[in-house]
């Protein structure tokens, strides 16, 4: 109890409803980590029934006014939203690292991302516009609009606190929809600064609303039927949960999971650059990304060389607190996750697979109590290792040998998760069959984590996504919108009488 820290009294962090912070129903609550120091940082409310439904109404009442207001003053809300995320970015990825513990360049970097989603918002007068076709009969013309589809939903995990939410209302709310969101429990604050920036951005209470807690307050979301549309970032049995209770109750969903991302090294490519991109993409944010690479794939003689360098590399990468300036690697985002990452570095020793680069005793001094892991490398890992099979979302990549590129494809193809996937080539040849034969919604060719930019849009295939349509770009004016096609005729007295038989229009 030296620590003043210590003795300071723990804040809840509460709801925001109807524009303003709201005071939860609920008594349950829920702790909040700093992972670099492991202590608590705050409390969080864990929301039930009665305050979701608060939430969703809040929500159905703002809905009317805002789905007419123009589509040009919901762009300029998003214009001046867009300016006020700029001008707090720092503010924004101190509470990223603070409660996930990432380091601030990547923090700031993802929360950019998330900001380019906002920009891509601005341009919805455009993107709202439908088809028209004059004379699709006599005198008749047909035309489309896209409509809001009402009260969205939208539930993250702990890993991107803005950028994933960012993915989601802004699109939703230019569309004209009003917006419930709930964040990871885990990374509860930055979501409140961002409905806090909303608000001065112009826009009115109730269009975007946030609400806490874990699965009680998410079913409470699922079967409210207020609920018309949910958008779902996380781990794939809960996605494919959301997706099942969606469907049973006829809801709009589209439910991202998990991952288990495959970089595929052919000899012939640039290995030291290759290794380089690794590192980035396989220990970045602990690893804790659904786009890292988790698995590489080196085929033929690309092997060892490239095991030796990744070696060297990961053994090079600095660990410590996130907001530290040189450091590579934070922390994992829980004491339970960290465990449960160093528990699978055990066991895929007893499995039998090569550990090249041993994390599990990683010490940052002065940090004792933080959830830190070293990088760990593993190689001669083969698709039947648990190791392989599992997302295990933390520091640890793995290496398998493929003799092949037709054996390399094969075997991504065959795992059941489908987010993204990486070539690393100096052939267009063989990057092109990768291209096109390979079964997964995002790929990168000498591009490790190929997330699309915000024009375009993010979601997997497979495991990896529940649902039809992805995230952002125009995907997700798509999911946000209901396409409504009307066919128009403005009768005189040449227009023949309507009869009974099918009008063909002709
Ligand atoms: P998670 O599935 O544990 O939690 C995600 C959300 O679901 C949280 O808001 C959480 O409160 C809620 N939730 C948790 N358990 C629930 C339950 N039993 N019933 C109802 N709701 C529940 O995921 P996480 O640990 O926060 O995030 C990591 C996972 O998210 C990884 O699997 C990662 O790959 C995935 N992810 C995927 C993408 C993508 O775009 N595909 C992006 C980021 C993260």
């Amino acid at each position: 109890m030296n620590d003043p820290r210590e003795r300071t009294p723990l804040t809840t962090v509460p709801m925001w409803v109807g524009g303003k912070p709201q005071p939860a129903s609920s008594t349950r609550a829920g702790e909040v980590t700093n992972p670099a120091t492991g202590r608590v940082a705050r409390k969080v409310s864990f929301c039930n029934a009665a305050d979701i439904d608060a939430a969703v109404r809040s929500a159905q009442r703002a809905f009317p006014a805002w789905r007419d207001t123009p589509p040009l003053r919901r762009a300029r809300v998003m214009q001046k939203f867009l300016l006020l995320l700029q001008a707090n970015q720092k503010e924004l990825a101190g509470l990223v690292t603070e409660e996930h513990g990432k380091t601030l360049p990547d923090a700031m970097g993802s929360v950019q991302r998330g900001i380019e989603v906002v920009e891509f918002a601005c341009g919805i007068p455009h993107l709202l516009k439908g088809e028209h076709s004059e004379n699709v009969g006599s005198g008749v013309d047909c035309h489309t609009v896209r409509q809001p589809v009402g009260v969205c939903a939208g539930i993250t995990p702990f890993n991107f606190p803005v950028m994933v939410p960012l993915w989601m209302f802004p699109v939703a709310i230019a569309c004209g929809n009003a917006f419930v969101l709930k964040p990871s429990e885990k990374v509860p604050s930055a979501s409140m600064r961002m409905a806090e920036l909303a608000k001065e951005a112009g826009l009115p209470d109730g269009v975007l609303n946030v609400v806490h807690g874990d699965k009680e307050a998410v079913d409470a979301i699922l079967n409210h039927p207020g609920v018309n549309a949910v958008s779902f970032v996380g781990s794939t049995p809960i996605a494919k949960y959301i997706y099942e209770t969606c469907a049973k109750n006829a809801k709009r969903v589209q439910a991202l999971g998990g991952a288990k991302n495959h970089a595929v090294v052919l000899p012939d490519a640039d290995l030291e650059f290759a290794a380089d991109a690794l590192m980035g993409a396989a220990y970045g944010s602990a690893g804790e990304r659904c786009m890292a690479i988790s698995a590489v794939v080196a085929v033929g003689e690309a092997a060892e060389p490239l095991v030796k360098l990744l070696k060297k590399k990961a053994e090079a990468i600095m660990v410590g607190p996130g907001e530290k300036e040189g450091v590579d690697m934070g922390p994992l985002v829980t004491r339970q996750h960290r465990d449960k990452v160093a528990g699978y570095i055990d066991h895929g020793v007893k499995e039998g697979a090569k550990l090249v680069v041993d994390g599990r005793n990683c010490k940052v001094p002065g940090h004792e109590g933080g959830f830190f892991l070293g990088t760990s490398l593993f190689d001669h890992v083969t698709p039947e290792m648990k190791i392989y099979q599992d997302e295990i979302f933390g520091p640890v990549l793995v290496v398998l040998r493929a003799k092949t590129l037709e054996d390399a494809i094969a075997l991504v193809n065959r795992n059941p998760y489908a987010n993204g996937t990486a070539i690393f080539t100096e052939s267009g040849g063989a990057a092109r069959r990768f291209e096109n034969e390979i079964q997964v919604g995002m790929v990168g060719v000498n591009v490790p984590i190929p997330v699309p930019v915000a024009f375009y849009s993010f979601g997997g295939w497979k495991s990896s996504l529940f649902g039809d349509l992805h995230l952002h770009g125009a995907e997700g004016v798509k999911f946000y919108t209901r396409t409504k096609a009307i066919t128009s005729r403005w009768p005189h007295q040449d227009t023949p009488a309507p009869g009974l038989n099918m009008p063909t229009l002709g």
